[in-house]
């Protein structure tokens, strides 16, 4: 499955159970509640360098319902995330430190 596969999908499913698909400041709530809890799941690891961090599994669960979110809000925006995506990497590769292009 493609990432527009998944975005609709994504879209679908939240159709299917009743959850929001309008109101995009409720989704930009629940992302923020979703990047607390990746919040809370470093603060709650060792801290220590990626590498030796431990709460990997917490993080990374964190880190898929922030995209499921991502990915929704892109389909609700009607818009495709892989050329979202592909145009801000490409945008980064000539950005400077400063945030400038
Ligand atoms: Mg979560």
């Amino acid at each position: 499955m493609d990432l527009q596969a998944l975005q609709r999908e994504i879209y679908q499913n939240k159709v299917r159970r009743g959850f929001n698909v309008t109101d995009v400041g409720k989704e930009i709530v629940f992302m923020m509640e979703e990047l607390g809890e990746l919040a809370r799941a470093y603060k709650q690891s060792n801290r220590l360098p990626v590498a030796e961090i431990n709460c990997r599994v917490e993080m990374v669960d964190e880190v898929g319902d922030l995209l499921v979110y991502c990915l929704g809000l892109c389909e609700m925006l009607d818009v495709n995330a892989e050329e979202v995506l592909v145009e801000i990497v490409e945008r980064n590769q000539t950005r400077t430190r400063d945030g400038g292009s």
